[in-house]
């Protein structure tokens, strides 16, 4: 292969350097951009799978890139995280979401306090700010923390020590809950759970689109049954993703799932969508 010469690099694969060089542009200029003020939130809804009404609202990042156009988090969440920069990111997702979920519950006193949960990756479980920067958030911004529910990922907590989950635990123990989010994608033991300091599983998209199929296979029905007896016999709520038809949705309020979210409810859009669609359940 050595004989191929130096050229191989350069011609074996345009699009992966092609990809090279728009990531490591990206990652560049990633700090000029969070100064510059080009990423937004969208929000989507979290629904009662109860009744239909609005529980909460969970916050996604997006970059709205002078040249790229607008970028997925997917794109740039694990630059981010690479460069460290995703601390103060994550910081500008937190203090952004939660100032708009007070607006919210200002503007709608009767609809009933409406929740905001906030994605957290584990360079920033692992930033010793935490704790302080989220407190100082709230206590600017008038929320309290029941409101605030922070999703971290079944992976970021998998081997997780005492020193690791503190931030999470105290967190918790001020009223703030904390989801563990894409659950059933990550190997933990399911006996884990009792240690974490997690009060909310969010069962992962895979587990909706296994039963998109008609009929949904029995054995996919019966792990997700058993996932939510479990997760409620330790008192945990089960938030359902991807939830993308009505038939879904109704297997699984039947299968006992608590909220759901996904595409048949609404896509991620701008605070104003969300705002008209509490405002509708509020009367
Ligand atoms: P996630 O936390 O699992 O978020 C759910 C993802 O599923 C979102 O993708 C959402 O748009 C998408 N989704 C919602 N409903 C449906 C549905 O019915 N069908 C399908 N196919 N997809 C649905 P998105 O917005 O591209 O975010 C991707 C991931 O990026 C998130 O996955 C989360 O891990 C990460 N992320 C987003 N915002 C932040 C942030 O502020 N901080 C951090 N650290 N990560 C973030
Ligand atoms: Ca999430
Ligand atoms: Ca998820
Ligand atoms: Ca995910």
């Amino acid at each position: 292969a050595k004989s191929a010469g130096g050229n191989r690099f350069e011609l074996a694969d345009p699009e992966a350097d092609a990809r090279a060089i728009t990531r490591h542009g990206l990652t560049t200029s990633l700090p000029a951009a969070l100064e510059r003020g080009e990423f937004f939130i969208e929000y989507q809804p979290l629904v009662h799978l109860g009744d239909g009404t609005v529980h909460g609202a969970e916050a996604l990042v997006r970059w709205c890139h002078p040249q790229h156009g607008v970028l997925g988090p997917d794109r740039f969440i694990p630059l981010a995280e690479h460069t460290g920069l995703i601390v103060p990111l994550g910081r500008w997702v937190l203090q952004e979401a939660v100032r708009q979920a007070r607006f919210w519950q200002q503007r709608h006193a009767d609809g009933g306090p409406l929740r905001i949960n906030v994605n957290l990756s584990p360079a920033q479980l692992h930033h010793p700010g935490l704790v302080a920067d989220t407190v100082a958030v709230l206590e600017r911004s008038g929320l309290e923390p029941g409101a605030l529910c922070l999703e971290v990922t079944e992976s970021a907590l998998i081997g997780a020590d005492e020193d690791l989950l503190k931030p999470l635990r105290q967190l918790s123990e001020m009223g703030v809950d904390i989801a563990l989010d894409d659950f059933g994608t990550g190997y933990s033991n399911l006996a884990n759970l009792r240690r974490l300091p997690v009060n909310v599983l969010k069962l992962d998209r895979s587990f909706t689109q296994g039963m998109q199929r008609s009929p949904a296979d029995p054995v996919d029905l019966k792990i997700v049954e058993g996932i939510v007896s479990l997760a409620h016999s330790l008192e945990l709520a089960v938030t359902v993703e991807g939830v993308e038809t009505g038939a879904q949705a109704v297997q699984l309020r039947e299968l006992g799932c608590d909220t759901a979210q996904g595409w048949y409810y609404a896509r991620p859009g701008p605070p104003e969508k969300l705002h008209a669609l509490s405002l509708a359940d509020a009367v």
